[in-house]
């Protein structure tokens, strides 16, 4: 068969281990997943109660067009029904925007390490491919701009970056948006946003209004704790929108998912407690760096990016046998470090405690060598 030849090279999404084949492997009672920056408090009272009274009818698709729930997202951010579109999470809508704009000879702009979808997708449409390294952590947007030629369709800026945390500050945001030439789309993907706590930190939804080639995607799968439902969304001009549309599938959003996002959006007080824990969560883990003398990002979101100065894979495996799941830094560019989501106060200390184990190890190995 005459496969697209770009797929041939692609291989699928690793997701992180599972819980239970942990459990299995090692022998383990209890697991902490601290891999995928999922919230550790799981998500609002509301959206099980919302669930337990829904009455979806199995047989029936779901609101192809998200009635309900596109008029609260609508009201919350105060911007048009026709300014959103809505997706299987937003991977879902990364995947809709590849596939109306990239093709081979157009091609795309983005930092790296980014978020994997961007190139995944670009590589599946059989565009090229212009990946900038970031700049101590941070996207190099001179040199994405620098970058952009005639074929270029779209500019992805991941901010806060997974899986560095760190993100554009207003300062920079702007005069980048304001040279970028109005026929390439720049997507701003903010799956983090509500961790953010940064003064300089921009206003993403009013910068849609100024710019018409602008398009922010937002989700409800890391605050709100939706993840398994899969709901994601973009805002955008409405010309953005009405183009995308025809590429998104009709029944995207299944209906739980819908009733759930609706309920996870009413209860902003869950989410604000959330964002506090986290920021708290987030010193411990910067305490314990700066007691190791370790290098890390500092994060504005919900999962902190550390130097170990070992083999990834090594602090990754000693972590995995001691009950704890993170993310290896070698599959995400960053060969010596861990990528590690914030967790309840406890999982931190946990996951911190374990890492104190292997980071004595490790010197002692090194002090029996010299
Ligand atoms: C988690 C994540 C997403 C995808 O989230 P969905 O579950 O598909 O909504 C998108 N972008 C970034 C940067 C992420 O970390």
């Amino acid at each position: 068969m005459r496969w697209k030849e770009q797929l041939l090279t692609l291989t699928p999404y690793q997701p992180g281990k599972s819980i239970e084949s942990v459990k299995k492997q090692y022998n383990l009672e209890q697991i902490v997943k601290l891999a995928s920056n999922e919230n550790p408090f799981g998500c609002s009272k509301n959206v099980l109660s919302a669930l337990q009274s829904h009455q979806p009818g199995f047989a029936i698709y779901p609101d192809g067009y998200m009635t309900s729930l596109r008029e609260a997202v609508a009201s919350f951010l105060k911007v048009g029904q026709d300014e959103l579109i809505f997706g299987n999470g937003s991977d879902n809508i990364i995947q809709i925007i590849s596939r109306a704009l990239l093709h081979p000879g157009a091609n795309t702009v983005m930092a790296t390490p980014s978020f994997s979808q961007y190139k995944h997708n670009a590589i599946i449409e059989g565009a090229e491919i212009r990946e900038i390294p970031l700049l101590d952590g941070q996207h190099d947007l001179e040199k994405m701009y620098a970058a952009i030629d005639e074929n270029t369709n779209v500019v992805w800026v991941c901010s806060p970056n997974n899986p560095t945390g760190t993100y554009v500050p207003e300062s920079k945001l702007t005069p980048f948006l304001d040279k970028v030439p109005s026929d390439v789309l720049i997507v701003l993907d903010e799956a983090y946003y509500e961790y953010v706590f940064a003064d300089d930190y921009y206003d993403s939804i009013e910068l849609t209004r100024k710019y018409p080639n602008l398009i922010v995607l937002r989700t409800f799968s890391k605050i709100y704790g939706l993840a398994s439902l899969r709901v994601g969304y973009g805002v955008a001009n409405r010309s953005i929108i009405q183009a995308l549309e025809p590429a998104r599938e009709p029944f995207n959003v299944n209906s739980f998912g819908q009733v759930a996002a609706i309920a996870a959006l009413s209860d902003q007080e869950f989410v604000q407690d959330c964002k506090k824990k986290n920021r708290q969560g987030l010193t411990q883990f910067y305490d314990f760096c700066e007691r190791h003398n370790l290098s890390y990002y500092p994060s504005q979101t919900n999962f902190v990016l550390i130097d170990i100065n070992a083999d990834a894979n090594q602090g990754f495996q000693f972590l995995l046998e001691k009950g704890y799941i993170v993310r290896s830094g070698s599959a995400l560019g960053f060969p010596s470090s861990l990528r590690i989501t914030v967790g309840s106060a406890e999982q931190n200390d946990g996951v911190l405690k374990a890492l104190g184990e292997f980071l004595t190890q490790q010197n002692t190995a090194k002090l029996s060598e010299n």
